[in-house]
């Protein structure tokens, strides 16, 4: 069984929700599929339910926990007629009019539809990583540095996003160790020659994290020697995971346009998909910001685009 709705949201955090409040406010009784609970980020609230403390979501000059906004967000949009369903879309099917959207055996319609399912960091696959995110562990150098002043460290990864934490991370952290699994970095020429000329960024060639330290709080990360075999450990107060990232897209593929690395593609200026009738906002568009500021921002204009479109069609 399914219903039909005029505005249907896929995902929940800070791009979906603000869509929710700004679409509830101009009467579309929006629907939110809001997700499955799990430790990834297509979970309902997002990659912010994954952090502790948030301190750069203006608005909040002594901070606020990553959970408690996005359930801030949620109360706000079911204020004004939001509805929920905590269940993950499973397959669209948005070549004819109303769009479908199935959950599971359920099949819900729509006029409009806003895909907001987020992006994940890619992790190590580590059994503490769960236990350990958001307590030393992280994969956020913008919303986390902050908070390792004067901390030795480590960031593991070998690609631009690694170079370009770690050099970010020096601002604040007295050392950073630099993990990768190989001896060159992928990174681009000019990323590197700055960060290995920078005298805070010690590297850490041919390791690979195996295992973290720490019950409640990091202490340190195991590593072993790729080329020798040899185990060693290295004490850090902070860890952070630059491995790459991965859009919550798998659903939408053969159906909407999407760049090779999965991110869906919008209308310059605009969240506008390749489907009239279907936008797309927050981090599954975009790997340049992936801040919730950012992505709340393009929830409202994902918003403010159905409202038009859907006025349009009367
Ligand atoms: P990426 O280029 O795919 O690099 C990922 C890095 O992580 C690689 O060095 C890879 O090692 C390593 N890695 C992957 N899986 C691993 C694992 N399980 N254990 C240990 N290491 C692992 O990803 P990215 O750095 O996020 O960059 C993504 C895209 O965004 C790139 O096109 C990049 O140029 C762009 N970007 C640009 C900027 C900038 O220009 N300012 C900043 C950030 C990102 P290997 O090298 O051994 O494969």
């Amino acid at each position: 069984m399914g219903q039909h709705h005029r505005v249907v949201i896929i995902g929940s955090g800070p791009a979906g929700l603000t869509a929710a409040i700004y679409t509830a406010r101009a009467n579309l009784a929006p629907f939110v599929i809001e997700g499955e609970p799990s430790s990834t980020s297509d979970q309902p609230g997002g990659q912010l339910m994954l952090t502790t403390e948030v301190e750069n979501f203006p608005g909040f000059p002594e901070g606020i926990m990553g959970p408690e906004l996005m359930g801030r967000f949620k109360e706000q949009a079911e204020r004004f007629g939001a509805t929920f369903l905590t269940a993950k879309a499973t397959k669209v099917e948005f070549g004819e009019r109303p769009l479908k959207i199935h959950v599971y055996d359920d099949v819900h319609t729509a006029d409009a539809v806003i895909v907001s399912t987020g992006a994940q960091s890619l992790m190590l696959g580590l059994e503490q990583e769960e236990r350990l995110i958001g307590h030393g562990l992280s994969t956020c150098a913008t919303c986390d540095g902050f908070f390792f002043r004067g901390k030795e460290i480590a960031v593991v990864g070998g690609g631009d996003s690694a170079i370009e934490e770690a050099t970010f991370l020096t601002k604040f952290a007295s050392k950073v160790t630099l993990i990768h699994r190989r001896d060159s970095l992928r990174a681009s020429k000019i990323m590197q020659d700055r960060a290995l000329q920078n005298p805070k960024i010690e590297m850490r060639w041919n390791s690979a994290v195996t295992e973290l330290v720490g019950t409640d709080q990091l202490e340190g990360v195991r590593l072993r020697d790729t080329v020798t075999g040899e185990d060693s450990t290295l004490d850090v107060s902070g860890l952070f995971i630059a491995i790459g990232h991965r859009p919550n897209t798998d659903v939408f593929k053969g159906v909407l346009d999407m760049e090779d690395s999965g991110y869906l593609i919008t209308r310059p200026d605009s969240t506008y998909t390749n489907v009239s009738g279907v936008f797309a906002c927050g981090d599954v568009k975009d790997h340049t910001y992936r801040q919730a500021i950012t992505a709340a921002g393009s929830g409202c204009m994902a918003a403010i685009d159905a409202e038009r479109w859907l006025e349009s069609q009367h």
